[in-house]
């Protein structure tokens, strides 16, 4: 049972950091109707638990680390940071003070995200943090039948950093290129089951409009799948179509770092 709590949290933790604070709320990728746009937050919300992301603060570091991908005023580069963890230390302070407002934000990063300030406010909260912890613990102290089993438990309190920095770690630096971008993007796993999609780094600097970060035809982004389905039930709406998987280097070399990275925001 721990094994399989361990995994689906896993999973839908990082499924819906791609799909709503990422594609959603930093790139706008999609539009979906107020109910709709209401239920993904609070469900990212419940799911992300403990180590909830406000949308606005992970916007606009994402939108910050396009513009400046790899150089030294990117918010989480493993080429300016000696490990992850001073990587992760890092990024953790200015998101901080992106929340609370001790850091202001250019103005061209701001805007386009969905905001609802009072499940924003609840779940940014030290004890609804903690009380997420404590309903986790309270199914080990349940479920848990083996001593490593134990040892899981406190990746759930840190889930959402931590797939950050997995994604942003080996994102730009372990793995192949497909587009010759003047960042350091790789491309970790060819079927990215591990980040849903998310460590197809190099195909998303090189085209960030594009909503399947899949590009060639071995390669799978999960939450792509994930947002087709939705677009079929008519729930969502998918606002640019993929662009296609025979694109080749020089079509694309041009584009990086480019103000592409945030074109699909209405505010920019
Ligand atoms: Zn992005
Ligand atoms: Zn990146």
């Amino acid at each position: 049972m721990v094994p399989f709590f361990f995994a689906s949290h896993w999973s839908l933790s990082v499924l819906f950091q791609s799909l709503f604070q990422h594609r959603y709320a930093a790139h706008r990728m999609f539009t979906a109707g107020p109910r709709t746009e209401r239920a993904l937050h609070l469900s990212t919300a419940l799911i992300q638990g403990s180590s909830y992301l406000d949308p606005r603060a992970y916007a606009i570091l994402h939108r910050e680390h396009h513009a400046y991908a790899d150089t030294e005023r990117d918010p989480h580069s493993p080429v300016h940071q000696k490990n992850p963890l001073r990587m992760m230390l890092h990024t953790a302070r200015r998101y901080a003070g992106l929340l609370t407002g001790r850091i202001a934000s250019e103005p061209r990063f701001l805007g386009g995200y969905p905001e609802w300030p009072a499940v924003d406010r609840v779940f940014n909260q030290w004890p609804t943090r903690i009380a997420f912890g404590a309903l986790y613990t309270l199914f080990y102290k349940r479920f848990a039948t083996r001593p490593w089993h134990w040892a899981l438990l406190p990746m759930h309190f840190v889930m959402g950093p931590v797939h950050g920095a997995i994604v942003n770690w080996c994102g730009h630096r372990y793995g192949y290129r497909n587009f010759a971008s003047r960042d350091a993007s790789r491309n970790t796993l060819p079927v990215d089951v591990l980040c849903m999609g998310e460590l197809f780094q190099n195909n998303h600097h090189a085209r960030p409009a594009s909503p399947d970060f899949a590009a060639k035809r071995f390669e799978l982004d999960p939450t792509w799948q994930v947002m087709r389905l939705l677009a079929r039930l008519k729930l969502i709406r998918i606002e640019q179509a993929p662009q296609g998987r025979q694109a080749t280097r020089t079509q694309l070399g041009s584009r990086e770092n480019s103000g592409g990275a945030l074109a699909a925001s209405p505010s920019l």
